[in-house]
């Protein structure tokens, strides 16, 4: 069997976030892939006040959709911004990868995220040095920017590779001109489409996206804050 004709990527809506007046959707993927199923990034859970002065988020919990919570076997965080690691407490028996750099950041910078969501008891993290084969097809990508230690998903599908990029790119205009490290390996990879987590539609190479100019102000990729 062709491993890579079946893997599928789903996004899922788990928040909205009011950002700079925008509304600004965050969503994470589920991999059903035939040995796991993953899940990359975890949104959030609940509402926390440092969150609820940043960005007035509406929160659709994965705990509170139709939504398999036990079915997963395989988290990847991205980066751990709060917007991406709230759920994880959801699956504390379930190993979940991130970069070394990243978990190492985000316990001991200040106001990198909101602690108590990365620590949340019973967590069992994967710490990972830079690429890894976490499945046939499926592996991962250091891609820093949006933080230094930021890793995105890179799915074979049969023909070009599918990313899920998290915040590597916040918005489509920095895949359009990739000025970040991370958003350079991303192109490299000459992607099909590129899942990013605060738009509704993948990203793909050569269709303009006139129509998105992102924030007015560049984002300094500094601290939760940040999305
Ligand atoms: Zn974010």
């Amino acid at each position: 069997m062709n491993i890579s004709a079946a893997i599928t990527v789903t996004p899922i809506l788990v928040a909205d976030l009011l950002v700079e007046g925008e509304v600004m959707p965050v969503y994470v993927h589920v991999i059903d892939h035939p040995d796991a199923r993953v899940l990359v990034d975890t949104g959030m859970t609940e509402l926390h006040p440092a969150v609820v002065a940043a960005f007035d988020p509406l929160l659709y919990p994965l705990s509170r959709q139709d939504f398999d919570v036990a079915g997963i076997d395989i988290v990847v965080n991205t980066h751990l911004h709060a917007d991406h690691c709230g759920g994880n407490h959801l699956f504390a028996d379930r190993p979940i990868y991130v970069q070394r750099r990243e978990l190492d950041d985000a316990r001991s910078e200040d106001d990198y995220t909101i602690r108590e969501w990365v620590n949340a008891p019973g967590l069992r993290y994967v710490p990972v040095d830079g690429e890894l084969d976490l499945l046939p097809g499926v592996r991962l990508v250091p891609a820093p920017g949006h933080t230094p230690g930021t890793q995105v998903v890179v799915v074979e599908t049969g023909g070009r590779p599918v990313v899920i990029c998290g915040d590597a790119a916040v918005w489509f205009g920095e895949l359009d001109e990739p000025r970040t490290e991370g958003q350079q390996r991303i192109r490299a990879l000459d992607p099909e489409k590129v899942w990013l987590a605060h738009e509704h539609e993948p990203w793909r190479p050569g269709v303009g996206h006139t129509e998105d100019q992102g924030p007015a102000e560049p984002r300094d990729g500094q601290g939760w804050s940040t999305t």
